[in-house]
């Protein structure tokens, strides 16, 4: 693959980048694949996208902004073998988790298209009944949301570039407002790439969309009062953005998707062998090697009653032993790089730091990855550790390690301390807990629900049913409180909340049926 430069895509215009170029990279082999400079004139692209594309937008239905999402959804899916290979070359994705990405993608869409149709032909949406506000019938006030004036930006994270494109993509196109996304530039070319596509089809209106390859520049210093910015990513940056002037004083409204200590707890009642059992295995097994654990939602922490723990370990230790770490292009391979230099060094920096608290069980991060070069690439492979005193430790619960490592953190048995000790993660966006017993599931399940944003439990009736923890839904919510951000998307209507403005309306009940 020759180097290009990615231009950004600014309301229907390529633009070049100027100054020093910042190389993407095959993260397995480090060949540079792609170069990008910063944009300038940001704040043009935002005025066009508010002035062309919002009223053009608003000025669909619901139901016409749900075909445009159909419409993306098939001009992806014809082009879903060329971008499948930009997930492996530039993700340092395996073919399995660059079908996570990208058929991600294309299912949100495809969720949104429907809830879009199912919102029907009408721009505004009734947000519950209308209430009686004297002594006639008449009077009235009724909720209505109807689409923010404003352009949503998306600052999103490297590790999902087609479903962090998209996921948020729907939920404001269908709102009615213009879209700007600023993917993270390490793994840019594949919602580069996207974005062309769905550009070259004609499918949205012009300003509707818009992409900025690069750095953000001064992109964030133009936003204005009605603007929206949707950001995931580091809780570091996530702070920056809600430090912005227009989010402070102009009250542009901001969401946070960050970090999260993310915890399985494996109940007391469970028998090795049994369902339950063998679904929490293969479950936390997943999460700790899909994408090499670069998962918002992958699970850190595994909290295990002693009498389970010997066996645990023993289980997941077989599992990881047959996962193949190596260049991802290869057919054989179950589990590719990290993304990035610099997380391969923030994961060995968080490991060693996560050691003087736990003891790997297996593994210690050094690999011989398969069909690479020596001493190339990312690679870090996986980890099991496991810490008998969960309680005394401080970097378990917080330090978030963003590749293929887990603890095994030995508890009691009790819910009272399972909740307490998965609380100390400060808020996160899911946790699961593998238990039968409904006593014990009752009580731990109360004690998570204010600390999450997801909770999931894993029962031997749905074995062999479920996606796992790891899998966002369209029809979920996907976000949590403290650390994880304090965030929401998606959760079908949810989600869109953050583009709509709500608003009451006041006046007679037959005039207000007629006008809204
Ligand atoms: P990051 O450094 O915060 O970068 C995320 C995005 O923010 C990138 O697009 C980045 O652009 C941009 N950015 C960085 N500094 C900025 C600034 N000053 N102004 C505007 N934009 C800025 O995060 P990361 O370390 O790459 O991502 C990994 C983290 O994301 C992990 O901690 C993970 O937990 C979190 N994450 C959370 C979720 C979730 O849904 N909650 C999902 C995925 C990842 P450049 O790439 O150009 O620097």
């Amino acid at each position: 693959m020759s180097i290009v430069e990615l231009p950004s895509l600014l309301c229907g215009e390529r633009v070049e980048g100027q100054g020093a170029a910042q190389a993407l990279l095959n993260p397995a082999t480090e060949a540079p694949l792609a170069q990008v400079r910063a944009a300038a004139d940001l704040g043009r692209a935002l005025a066009i996208a508010r002035e062309r594309g919002g009223p053009a937008l608003r000025a669909l239905s619901f139901a016409e902004r749900a075909e445009r999402l159909k419409a993306i959804q098939g001009v992806l899916s014809k082009s879903r073998d060329e971008l499948l290979a930009l997930g492996i070359a530039n993700g340092g994705n395996t073919r399995s988790d660059a079908k996570f990405d990208v058929d991600g993608a294309i299912a949100t869409l495809s969720a949104y298209a429907e809830l879009g149709q199912a919102l029907g032909d009408r721009r505004t949406i009734l947000d519950g009944e209308a209430a009686l506000l004297g002594r006639s019938a008449r009077w009235v006030g009724q909720h209505v949301l109807a689409p923010r004036a404003g352009v949503a930006v998306h600052v999103n994270a490297f590790n999902f570039p087609a479903w962090g494109l998209w996921e948020k993509a729907a939920q404001a196109l269908l709102a009615g407002m213009p879209v700007l996304a600023k993917p993270a530039t390490a793994t840019a070319l594949l919602a580069h790439r996207m974005a062309e596509l769905v550009l070259d089809a004609g499918i949205l209106p012009p300003g509707a969309l818009s992409l900025l390859a690069g750095p953000p520049g001064d992109l964030l210093a133009h936003l204005g009062p009605h603007d929206v910015v949707a950001f995931t990513g580091s809780g570091d940056t996530g702070a920056l953005l809600r430090a912005l002037p227009a989010v402070v004083k102009d009250s542009a409204r901001v969401n946070v998707e960050a970090d999260s200590l993310n915890a399985a707890i494996v109940g007391p009642d469970v028998e090795v062998g049994s369902p339950t059992w063998d679904l929490a295995v293969s479950e936390i097994a997943k999460d700790q090697t899909q994408k090499a654990g670069q998962k918002c939602t992958a699970i850190r922490r595994v909290l295990v009653p002693e009498a389970l723990a010997d066996a645990l370990v023993e289980a997941l230790s077989e599992r990881l032993g047959a996962i193949k770490v190596g260049d991802p292009a290869r057919d054989d391979v179950t589990m590719g790089p990290l993304a990035t230099a610099r997380q391969l060094a923030d994961v060995r920096a968080r490991f060693a730091r996560l050691c003087a608290e736990a003891t790997p069980v297996f593994g210690d991060g050094g690999v011989t990855p398969l069909g690479v070069t020596t001493g190339r690439g990312f690679f870090f492979g996986p980890v099991l550790l496991r810490c008998d005193a969960p309680e005394a430790a401080s970097v378990l619960h917080t330090e978030e390690i963003f590749g293929p490592v887990a603890t095994l953190a030995v508890y009691d048995g009790t819910a009272a301390t399972a909740a307490a000790l998965v609380a100390r993660g400060q808020g996160g966006l899911v946790s699961s807990v593998y238990a039968d017993e409904r006593k014990f599931l009752k009580e731990v399940v109360a004690g998570l629900l204010p600390h999450h944003g997801r909770v999931y439990v894993g029962s031997a009736k749905v074995a062999g049913q479920t996606a796992g923890p790891g899998t966002v839904l369209p029809s979920l919510v996907h976000g949590g409180p403290g650390r994880a951000g304090g965030g929401e998307e998606l959760g079908g209507l949810r989600g869109m909340g953050l583009y709509l403005q709500r608003t009451a309306v006041q006046g007679d009940k037959l005039l207000l049926e007629a006008i809204l």
